[in-house]
């Protein structure tokens, strides 16, 4: 026993730790500004707070109803229905899950079976490819190229075979930035239609969209909602990523599998939370237009400032984070430019390479968070001008 070179078991053994909290911890030990794991700096309005404050005030302390408390399912169902214009139940189409991370694994657990295929979109998500094993599901991958990460017909529908269960997709894009244009999800959607394939559409920065972006849910696109399962969050749009309220949005037979895995994840998810979070999205347009207002900001803020010291930038058009191209300064791979960047630098970012299956895949990339108060974001652009000297 002693001897063998892991415990853990052969499922996740190949990935390790996160990058994100690698990182997270490496910034800490060298006193870093961490641009590298995406989290506010700053905390959610108040009055969600105070909601779910409240709630525990008044003793909503005991199990919630598993597939979400009553409350928080029709404000989801009905911000989905505001937004597409879909008629959402919400009992019948609504799981809330702990936070979207759980929302994927129990999609793929509850819908996917040993020896299917899944199509994932490379750079992806670390999440993807570890839901995708638990599974027991092997990935193709789709590799987005630089400098345009178009996702194109041809190039998924090579990738399909008669064991492709699933594509997962990712719009507006982490780590990219990219909002996929209309005709882009309408390539996705017409593989879909074709080989009568699901799709899983994780969609946690939906409200983080800039200039004339405009993200579009692609259970919106002729034949997908029945096929569609629509994954989102609290966290990235009310600045709470340590509350870990996700959920799935889905007909009823693609509900039953995600609410099949659901139960036996979690069960339920944190019940004065879950009341926070109604009262969060009970928000009217003018808190999205803000929010929108207040990262475009901080977006451009950053991204002045990496091209100013020398990076090459992808502007992202949604999100909050920024890749960059890093090879101007002459380090040979992403992974030992972060960890300079986060101990000589005092600036952490996070290694792409992560998001990337095939070796060598991200190396000449780098990306930047920026969901940061203005003046964190302008100290770290002082620290890296030292990149110019
Ligand atoms: N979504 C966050 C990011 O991309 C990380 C979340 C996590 O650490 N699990 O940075």
């Amino acid at each position: 026993m002693v001897d063998e070179p892991s415990q853990v078991s052969a499922r996740f053994r190949p990935f390790g730790e996160t990058i994100f909290a690698e990182f997270t911890e490496l910034a800490k030990r060298h006193d870093a500004i961490n641009l590298g794991q995406g989290f506010p700096d700053f905390d959610g309005p108040q009055f969600i707070m105070d909601a779910a404050r409240d709630a525990m005030a008044k003793g909503r302390n005991q199990y919630a109803r598993s597939i979400g408390e009553v409350e928080l399912n029709e404000r989801i169902a009905a911000r989905f229905g505001m937004d597409t214009g879909q008629d959402v139940d919400p009992a019948g189409n609504v799981t809330v899950t702990s936070g979207c991370t759980e929302a994927i694994a129990a999609t793929f657990l509850g819908l996917v079976n040993p020896g299917d295929e899944i199509i994932l979109m490379e750079p992806f998500y670390d999440a993807y490819p570890v839901g995708v094993a638990m599974a027991g599901a092997t990935a193709r991958y789709l590799t987005l190229q630089a400098p345009d990460f178009r996702i194109t017909e041809d190039a998924l529908q090579a990738l399909v075979t008669p064991q492709t269960r699933a594509v997962m997709l990712n719009t507006p894009h982490n780590p990219l930035g990219r909002v996929f244009g209309h005709d882009e999800l309408e390539a996705v959607a017409a593989v879909c239609r074709r080989h009568d394939l699901l799709c899983f559409s994780d969609e946690v920065y939906e409200r983080l969209v800039y200039e004339d972006a405009r993200h579009t849910s692609i259970a919106t696109l002729p034949g997908m909602w029945e096929r569609t399962v629509t994954l989102s969050s609290l966290g990235k749009t009310f600045s709470l990523t340590g509350w870990k309220i996700g959920w799935a949005v889905a007909p009823e037979p693609l509900t039953a599998g995600v609410r099949a895995a659901h139960q036996f994840l979690t069960y339920a998810t944190a019940t004065p939370l879950q009341h926070g979070a109604a009262a969060a999205l009970d928000a009217g347009p003018e808190y999205y237009r803000q929010l929108a207002t207040d990262y475009r900001r901080k977006r451009d803020l950053l991204a002045e400032g990496l091209d100013s010291v020398g990076f090459e930038v992808y502007l992202p058009q949604g999100t909050y984070f920024i890749m960059c191209d890093h090879r101007g300064f002459g380090y040979p791979d992403d992974r030992s430019f972060a960890r300079f960047l986060t101990s000589e630098i005092g600036v952490a970012a996070i290694p792409p390479s992560a998001f990337y299956s095939t070796p060598g895949g991200g190396e000449a990339l780098i990306r930047f968070a920026f969901c940061k108060g203005d003046d964190t974001l302008r100290a770290a652009v002082d620290r890296l001008r030292k990149l110019r000297a």
